[in-house]
C-alpha cells in the first residue's frame, strides 16, 4: 500500500526538529524509517509532516565520561555492536538485532520511542538503569528507563518530545550478558533476558536483570535479584534463582503468532539461566 501524503522537512538542529514537531499538529520524527516507513505503508500511522533527523550531527555517536557512556539517539545498532566503551549486554544485543541493513539504518532513539515489546533495547536498558535524555518545548529532562517504557508502543515521552541520548553507567568491576529466542524472519525476541552482576568476596554483591519480548513491556525481573543477591554464583544457585522469573513475568505474558504463551513461559528460566551464568563468568 502506498502511505497518504505528507510534507517532508529536514531537520539541521534538535532545537528545529523540536520546534517543527511542537508547531505541527501531525507531525512524526523521522530516524532510521525501519518501524515507521512500514507503519506509513499500513497506514497504521498516517502524519502530514515528517520531520527528519538524520542529518544532526549532535544526535550521533557514542562517548564515555565521568563513568558513564552516552549515546546519541541517531547511533545505529551496527555503531553500538562494535562499541567497546559500551557495557557488554548491549553491544551483544545490538549485534543480534535483525540482519544487517536493519542494524546499519536503524537507531536507539527510534527503536526505543517505538516500544514495541518485542524490541531488544528496552530489556537492555532497564537491566543498565538507564536515563532516557529527551528535549521539548518545555526544556530538557532525564526519564529513568523503568519508567520510559509505559506499555504496548507507548512511552512517557510527552507531545513534541525528542530523545536527544541514552546514558549508562560505564561496566567496570561488572560482567553482563544478553540472551534471547528469536522469530528467525525478523529476530525480533521471542524472549530476551538481559543480565548485570558484580562479584565480591566469592557472592553476588549487585545484580540487576530485566526480560523482554514476552510481556507488553520489558519488565525488572525483581523476583530473580532477590533469589541471588549474596549467594555464590554457580549453576545450583543460577538455576533456582532462574525460576523465580515465572514471578517476575507474571499473568500478561504474550501468546501470538509467534510462539504461545505457555511456549515463552516454559523457555524463560532456561533463557534467564544463560545470561546469568553468562554475566557471572564475564565478572569474574
Ligand atoms: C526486519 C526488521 C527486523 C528487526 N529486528 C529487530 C530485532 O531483532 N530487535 C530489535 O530490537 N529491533 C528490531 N527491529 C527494529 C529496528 O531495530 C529499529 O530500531 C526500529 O525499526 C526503529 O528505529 P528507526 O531508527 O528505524 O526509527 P523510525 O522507524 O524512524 O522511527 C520509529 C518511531 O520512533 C520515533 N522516533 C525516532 N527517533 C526518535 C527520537 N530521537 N525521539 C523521539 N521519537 C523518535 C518516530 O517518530 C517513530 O514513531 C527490526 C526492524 C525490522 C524492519
Amino acid at each position: 500500500m502506498y502511505p497518504s501524503k505528507f510534507d517532508y522537512v529536514r531537520a539541521q538542529s534538535v532545537e528545529e526538529a523540536v520546534e517543527r514537531t511542537s508547531s505541527h499538529s501531525n507531525a512524526k520524527l523521522l530516524a532510521g524509517g525501519h518501524s515507521l516507513i512500514p507503519a506509513l505503508k499500513l497506514r497504521l500511522a498516517q502524519p502530514d509532516l515528517l520531520v527528519d533527523l538524520g542529518r544532526i550531527a549532535a544526535l550521533k555517536g557514542i562517548s564515555r565520561h565521568n563513568g558513564t557512556v552516552s549515546v546519541g539517539a541517531l547511533t545505529t545498532h551496527a555503531t553500538c555492536a562494535a562499541s567497546d566503551d559500551l557495557p557488554k549486554v548491549w553491544s551483544e544485543a545490538a549485534g543480534l538485532i535483525g540482519d544487517p541493513q536493519v542494524r546499519n539504518r536503524g537507531t536507539v532513539g527510534g527503536n526505543i520511542a517505538h516500544a514495541d515489546p518485542a524490541s531488544d533495547l528496552p530489556t537492555v536498558l532497564i537491566a543498565l538503569g538507564a536515563q532516557i535524555h529527551v528535549q521539548g518545548t518545555a526544556g530538557s529532562r532525564a526519564i529513568p528507563a523503568d519508567e520510559f517504557f509505559v506499555d504496548l508502543f507507548t512511552t512517557s515521552l510527552e507531545e513534541g518530545e525528542i530523545i536527544t541520548r541514552v546514558e549508562v553507567p560505564a561496566e567496570s568491576n561488572q560482567g553482563s550478558a544478553y540472551t534471547k529466542v528469536f522469530n528467525p524472519a525478523s529476530r525480533y525476541a521471542i524472549l530476551g533476558v538481559a543480565a548485570q552482576v558484580a562479584i565480591a568476596g566469592g557472592v553476588c554483591r549487585q545484580l540487576r536483570v530485566a526480560a523482554g519480548g514476552s510481556t507488553p513491556k520489558a519488565i525488572r525481573a525483581h523476583h530473580v535479584e532477590a533469589a541471588l543477591q549474596g549467594q555464590p554464583l554457580n549453576d545450583t544457585t543460577i538455576q533456582h534463582a532462574a525460576a523465580a522469573i515465572a514471578e517476575d513475568l507474571g499473568e500478561e505474558v504474550i501468546g501470538d503468532m509467534y510462539a504461545s504463551a505457555a511456549y515463552r513461559r516454559s523457555i524463560a528460566a532456561q533463557i534467564a539461566a544463560r545470561a546469568l551464568s553468562a554475566a557471572a563468568a564475564r565478572a569474574r
